[in-house]
Order: C-alpha cells, then structure tokens, then sequence
C-alpha cells in the first residue's frame, strides 16, 4: 500500500516537474525578446562593415556579402578583395 503510494506521489512529482520546465522556457524566451526592444535606443547603432575592395566603411543593412566579405555594392563584389583587403 505505501509503495503504491510512493509511486504515485513519484508519478505525480515528474509531472509537474516536467510541466515547470516545459512552461518555463517559452516564457523566459518571451521576457528576453520583450526586454530587448525597451532596452535598446530607438536609433539602434549598426555594425559599420568594410568594403573588401575599397575599404569603405558602410552599415551592416547596406553591404553586398558573398561569403565572409562584405562590398559597397555589387560592382565591386564582382571585383573581388582589393589591395584594401589587407591590414
Ligand atoms: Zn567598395
């Protein structure tokens, strides 16, 4: 009788141990993705990324990629790394 009891209260005690955690994690997520907005300026600061070609320093949103490089514009991506590549 006791060990029936036992188990039960086991049974149960996963339970709820499983739901915490489950009910746990999307709401940490939450307070994270709404803590970040309120805390950070409205005028966010972007990453000024180099040209590859020409060195021109230029925000993050208005680089062309390819690969790990970043280009002021497409004509110089086609270009490839310039001499200004180099440290
Ligand atoms: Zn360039």
């Amino acid at each position: 009788m006791t060990l029936k009891y036992l188990l039960v209260l086991f049974v149960v005690a996963i339970g709820f141990w499983m739901v915490s955690t489950r009910s746990r994690k999307p709401r940490d997520r939450g307070d994270a993705a709404r803590d970040r907005p309120s805390a950070a300026p409205p005028s966010k600061p972007q990453a000024m990324l180099r040209c590859a070609h020409c060195g021109l320093h230029l925000p993050a949103s208005d680089v062309v990629t390819d690969g790990s490089l970043a280009y002021c514009s497409e004509s110089h991506r086609r270009l490839g790394a310039g001499p200004a590549a180099g440290p």
